[in-house]
Order: structure tokens, then C-alpha cells, then sequence
């Protein structure tokens, strides 16, 4: 072996560990995973050939030896500490009241101040630069040998990145997963069928603790530095944010939101901006620490009993809490999507009085197993709604009960339905529902459906609460209550007027439109003109068979039963016939509507980018009028692209496919071509 070789074998390890220092602390990766794997084989390569130049450092040697027997216990160094908590502003400025009569000041303290990570804490012993020993927090006193295991974490320095490293440094910090690895982690084991972790925390514990480090490498763990714990034979700054700002120097990873306070009233402000920003944050913290910034200071307040006089812990009010859950209801959403909530033994959970909680679907009850009358783990992060985390199988009551799904709609009697692979389980009730009345009718006064101008959300939330409407025929009895139209607030004579004119003129209106109003469920714009043009009457439509209505072009099985279940409901008929009565009418459809001839037929189009003379909308009616599908999507069936300013990834699919594209010049000249314009 030659110098060569092992110039070769420094240069590489050097460079490989900048690489992963810039991915795993500065979150800056300066190359391609393929090019870091490249270089990498390259020193497995030359290692295996010359394993005596093997480095310590080595990014090879991250992971070791299966150890034979368990974790040995170690005795820390120096003790590693709890700290106090304060659970509101008035313990912080106890705190700092203490403070200032154990100085003897009444000057401003500086603070240092950081997120308390929710994860392990553990110590990191470098002896010369060199990692030598990484212990578990333990008991404080003494903690579990697993060296092995933390070599594993990418952000842990094996050499500190110093000429000059002190002879004995202790680092503590935390090991932590983040929500994103958890998720990952979590959806491999249900892909694998395995055990899948309650939260971030419980894995990164899990992790840490395998006996064999080869599994703990595969664990997506992070390590962030907290404090100096020890040193020997070097001088450590007098401040406790200029130590860190150095362990980042030397190869740490500190949390980025770590800052210095200069008086307690900018620690709280830290603290409720930290708040502010806990949810979105891709790791958990359940507190904010606060350091005596000056390490004189802290070693004149020293210690009591197990806790630094010179620190505290400001703690989250927890997200988590147990209760019981007293009954279960079934709530119906705008869509018809059936909620189960559970009702819950009020109970304080992050700020808050909480009584329910979601159950989300039925999924999720057989899931968790949950019975009426469970003590139960109610979690509630941030602005998401309460959910019931874990039920707590040994506390389950003798009374308790199962929770029986209902098999009709709570509101209106409807049957339910449940398509398949969906867990949401809807009523079928549309319009008749009164859960679901307001959507309905919204979607009913639509552009796209009967177009009432002037009947906004606003106005129709305001109508139903009133009483005034309750199904789309009353819209056309709103005629007949002017003077009851013209007491509702911001409602004068013209706007009144308008609006009954836009009723009267919705009157006369096309079937497919009406058909599209009707809301029935997947039946948009273009099934509607499919199974007119099909039917040719609406007669025929609500006695189409299954089988008739998957003749229908575009019409397959789901939707021909979400058209037979809603012709089927009696109060879904006599809507429509009572919109009949009242004069909506449209004229007649020919059978089949020429299909065959129309020049377009059989064609199919996508509409992409911005165009200048008409809305994607207007184009796809326009479109369609000539007998043309229009898609949502490229696929190899398109016939032709049309592709307006700014056309993005349709475009480079359609381009790749070899799909004819259009621009909007060609488009007119083809819809002039065959007289629309
Ligand atoms: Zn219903």
C-alpha cells in the first residue's frame, strides 16, 4: 500500500464528512446523494484494500459491531440534571425574582432561550476531538453505554471539526425524530406489516435502544446540542449561547431558534412567538428552556437539590389528557360524509376545555377499538381538532359499550352509502338533507347548474336559517315574499328585484343543466350532457335501469347507482316534479342528439394554459357543442392538446405522447369552421 493510497483515503473521508455535515446539520446539501454515493463506494473500495489507514472518523465506521451482551451502565461525569418547570408567566417571573435576590441586583439578566425538544437526552464524551462515549440520560447519575448506537446519527460529529479540540469535552444535547422521518418510519411498518410507533418520541426512544446498531442507522434520528457538560484543558466561553454557537462551529447541529434574551419580558415574548410557531414545526417541543446566559452567574447560583438554581423549563400545556367518553353521535357534514364524535368527561388539554373529539370514520372506531364508556388519550395539537389517540384497554369499564354505526342518515332516514376504498360513509339524501341543504343549494343556483344571479352563499345561509327555503322549489316561491325578501339586512328594492328576475329567467333552462343542478352525486357537467343526449327526456333518465344508464358513455357502475339510489328516494322525485310545477321547463332533446354527425364526435381534447378570448369553461362548452370530449388529463387517448399562455406539465406530457397541440389562433379557426364562435 502506498502514501497515495492513504492520501487518498484522508482526502475522501474529509470530503464525505463536509458533505454530511452541510446535509444532517446545516440542512445544505452541497452535492447529488448519487455523487455522495459515488465517492463513498470509492472509499469502501480503497478501505477494504488497505483496512490498516481506516480512520476512526470514517463515515464507514458509523456502524459497528452487534455489541454481545446488553447496555453496560456508566457513571456521568458530572450529573446530568432535571430542571424546574414553570407552567405560566407568574412561575417565570417568581423565577427571575429569586434570581435577581440570590445576585443581590436589580439589573435585566440575560437569558439564553431555546425550544425544549421533545426526544432522549444523552452525553457525548470527545476525548482529543475523537468521539469516545455516548451515554442515555438514565437516572441522572449514570446512564447506558450506547456509543455504538449514536455513532449511527449522521449530526453527530466523530471528530470535532477543530485543530485544536479540547482534551475532554462533554456535549449533552437531544436525540429526536422529526414528524416527517416518524411519518415515513411509521408508513414503512404498515407497508411491512410491523409495529408502528405512537409518536415521534416513543420511536426515537425505540430506536436509540436496539441492541443492534445496524437497525438503529435505518432510523431517520437527529442530534441536536444543548450544553457543555464537562471539559477539560480548555477555556470555555463565559456565555452559555457563545459555547453553542462554538459546538455548531465544531460540528453540531443547534436548534436554529435558540436566541439571547436580554430581560425577562423578552422571554415571554419568545415564548408566545415559539408558541405561535410550534405547530408548524417539523419536530416536538413541549417547552421553552431558559439559561442564565453567564456562566459566572450560573456558578455563583449553583444548584438545589437535583435541579440548577440558573435554569427553567417553561412547559406547553400538554396536548395530551385522559378522559372518558360518555356516548357517541353521528354528525352529518356538507357532503353527507357521516362524522362519529365521541362525547366526552370534559377535560383540560393544550389551553382548553375539550368535550368532544373526532372518530373520524368507521375505520378508525374498529381501529382503535373504542367502546362507549372508554377512558381514552385525547391529543390536540395546535388548531386541529381534538382526536381520540389511544384507548386505554385496562381501564375499560364493565358497562362499557360498542358503538354501533347507523345504518340511515341521523338526520333525514336516508340510506348510507359507502363507495368502494373510500372510508367516508355519506347519506344519500342530497337534497332532502338537511345537513347537507345549504351545499345542495348552492350547488343547485350554480353558474354551471340553473345560474341564479344574485342568490350568493351569503343569501342562502341566511334564507335557510330563516326557514325561508328549505329545497331548491322553494328558490321559485321566493317570488311570491317579496316584502319579507325586502326586510332582510343589506336587501333593497333593486337588489330584490334583480334577484327575483334571476329566479323567474333560471325558469327556463336546458336538461342537462337541470340534471347537473340536481346534485346527484359524480354526476357533473359532462355526465349530465352525456345521459341527455342519451335520453333525450328526463322521463326516460329517472327510469333508466342500471343496465340502460351504463350504456351512457362515461357512465360506469358506481355512477349509475348513485343515479338509480337517487331516483329512487321518493322526496328526490317530488323535488324534481315540483320544480316542474312551478315552470322550469326546457326545450325538447332530440334522442341521440345526432352524435354520430356532430364533426367533433369521438374526439378528445384537453384545454391547458391561460387563454386570451375565452375561459377554459367557455371553451370546453363550445367544445362539447360540436360533439368533443374534454378531459381533464393527458393520456395516450387524447386526440389533440389545446395549449394557451403559460401551458405547463400538460404540455411537456403531450409533447412526449407525440399529442397533436393547438393554439388558441387554431382553435377558433376550427370552431369558425363549423359555425361557433
Ligand atoms: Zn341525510
Amino acid at each position: 500500500m502506498s502514501d497515495t493510497t492513504a492520501n487518498r483515503i484522508n482526502q475522501l473521508v474529509r470530503q464525505l464528512n463536509e458533505y454530511s455535515y452541510a446535509y444532517h446539520v446545516k440542512d445544505e446539501p452541497l452535492v447529488s446523494d448519487a455523487e455522495y454515493d459515488h465517492l463513498y463506494q470509492e472509499l469502501i473500495h480503497l478501505e477494504q484494500a488497505a483496512p490498516n489507514f481506516i480512520l476512526p472518523e470514517s463515515p464507514s465506521q458509523r456502524v459497528g459491531e452487534k455489541p454481545s451482551g446488553g447496555f453496560e451502565t456508566v457513571a456521568h461525569t458530572v450529573p446530568m440534571l432535571s430542571l424546574d418547570n414553570a407552567f405560566d408567566n407568574q412561575q417565570l417571573l417568581d423565577f427571575e425574582q429569586r434570581l435577581k435576590k440570590l445576585i443581590g441586583t436589580e439589573e435585566e439578566i440575560t437569558y439564553c432561550c431555546e425550544p425544549k425538544l421533545d426526544g432522549l437526552a444523552v452525553s457525548l464524551r470527545y476525548e482529543n476531538g475523537l468521539l469516545v462515549q455516548g451515554l442515555t440520560r438514565g437516572d441522572g447519575v449514570a446512564g447506558e453505554n450506547i456509543t455504538s448506537n449514536l455513532k449511527t446519527i449522521r449530526s453527530v460529529p466523530i471528530r470535532l471539526n477543530t485543530e485544536t479540540p479540547p482534551p475532554v469535552l462533554e456535549v449533552r444535547g437531544e436525540v429526536y425524530m422529526t414528524k416527517a422521518g416518524f411519518e415515513r418510519l411509521n408508513q414503512q411498518a404498515e407497508e411491512a406489516g410491523g409495529k408502528t410507533f405512537v409518536n415521534p418520541r416513543n420511536a426515537a426512544a425505540g430506536s436509540l435502544r436496539q441492541l443492534d446498531p445496524a437497525l438503529t442507522a435505518k432510523r431517520p434520528l437527529v442530534l441536536c446540542a444543548y450544553s457543555i457538560g464537562y471539559t477539560e484543558g480548555w477555556q470555555q466561553p463565559d456565555s452559555h449561547y457563545d459555547s453553542l454557537i462554538n459546538m455548531s462551529e465544531w460540528g453540531f447541529r443547534i436548534n436554529p431558534l435558540m436566541t439571547r434574551a436580554e430581560s425577562m419580558s423578552d422571554c415571554l415574548d419568545y415564548y408566545a412567538r415559539i408558541s405561535q410557531q410550534r405547530p408548524k414545526l417539523d419536530y416536538d417541543i413541549d417547552g421553552i428552556v431558559y439559561k442564565v446566559d453567564s456562566l459566572t452567574l450560573q456558578q455563583t447560583l449553583g444548584f438545589i437539590a437535583r435541579a440548577p438554581r440558573w435554569a427553567i423549563a417553561r412547559k406547553f400545556p400538554a396536548e395530551e389528557a385522559i378522559t372518558q367518553i360518555i356516548d357517541v353521535d353521528f354528525q352529518v357534514g356538507r357532503t353527507g360524509a357521516i362524522t362519529p364524535v365521541a362525547r366526552l368527561e370534559p377535560v383540560f388539554v393544550a389551553g382548553v376545555t375539550v368535550s368532544n373529539a373526532t372518530l373520524h370514520n368507521r375505520d378508525e372506531i374498529d381501529r382503535l377499538g373504542v367502546q362507549i364508556g372508554d377512558f381514552v388519550a385525547i391529543h390536540r395539537a395546535g388548531d386541529v381538532i381534538p382526536k381520540v389517540a389511544k384507548v386505554l384497554l385496562d381501564k375499560r369499564p364493565e358497562q362499557s359499550r360498542e358503538v354501533h354505526f347507523p345504518t340511515e342518515c341521523p338526520v333525514c332516514s336516508s340510506e348510507l352509502e359507502q363507495i368502494t376504498g373510500e372510508a367516508v360513509i355519506r347519506c344519500t339524501g342530497g337534497l332532502i338533507c338537511s345537513a347537507q341543504r345549504k351545499q345542495s343549494l348552492k350547488h343547485f343556483v350554480a353558474r354551471k347548474a340553473m345560474d341564479i344571479e344574485g342568490l350568493g352563499d351569503k343569501l342562502i345561509d341566511q334564507l335557510v336559517d330563516l326557514g325561508l327555503i328549505n329545497n331548491p322549489v322553494d328558490i321559485y316561491r321566493l317570488i311570491d315574499k317579496k316584502d319579507i325578501l325586502l326586510s332582510l339586512e343589506r336587501m333593497g328594492e333593486k337588489s330584490v328585484d334583480n334577484l327575483l328576475t334571476s329566479i323567474e329567467n333560471s325558469k327556463t333552462t336546458e336538461l342537462h343543466r337541470f340534471i347537473y343542478a340536481l346534485g346527484i352525486r359524480e354526476v357533473g357537467e359532462a355526465t349530465a350532457r352525456a345521459l341527455t343526449g342519451h335520453f333525450a327526456s328526463l322521463d326516460n333518465i329517472i327510469k333508466a335501469t342500471s343496465d340502460d344508464l351504463l350504456n351512457v358513455d362515461d357512465v360506469g357502475p358506481i355512477v349509475a347507482q348513485h343515479i338509480r339510489r337517487f331516483f329512487s328516494q321518493s322526496a328526490n322525485v317530488d323535488i324534481v316534479e315540483g320544480l316542474i310545477e312551478v315552470g322550469v321547463h326546457w326545450p325538447d332533446v332530440e334522442k341521440n342528439q345526432t352524435v354520430t354527425e356532430q364533426p367533433l364526435s369521438g374526439l378528445s381534447y384537453v384545454i391547458t394554459g391561460t387563454l386570451a378570448n375565452f375561459s377554459r369553461d367557455e371553451l370546453k362548452d363550445k367544445l362539447i357543442q360540436l360533439g368533443a370530449k374534454v378531459s381533464g388529463s393527458v393520456s395516450a387517448k387524447t386526440h389533440c392538446l389545446i395549449a394557451g399562455e403559460k401551458a405547463g406539465s400538460k404540455l411537456t406530457k403531450a409533447q412526449d405522447l407525440g399529442i397533436d397541440i393547438m393554439d388558441e389562433t387554431a382553435v377558433i379557426t376550427l370552431l369558425e369552421q363549423h359555425g361557433v364562435s
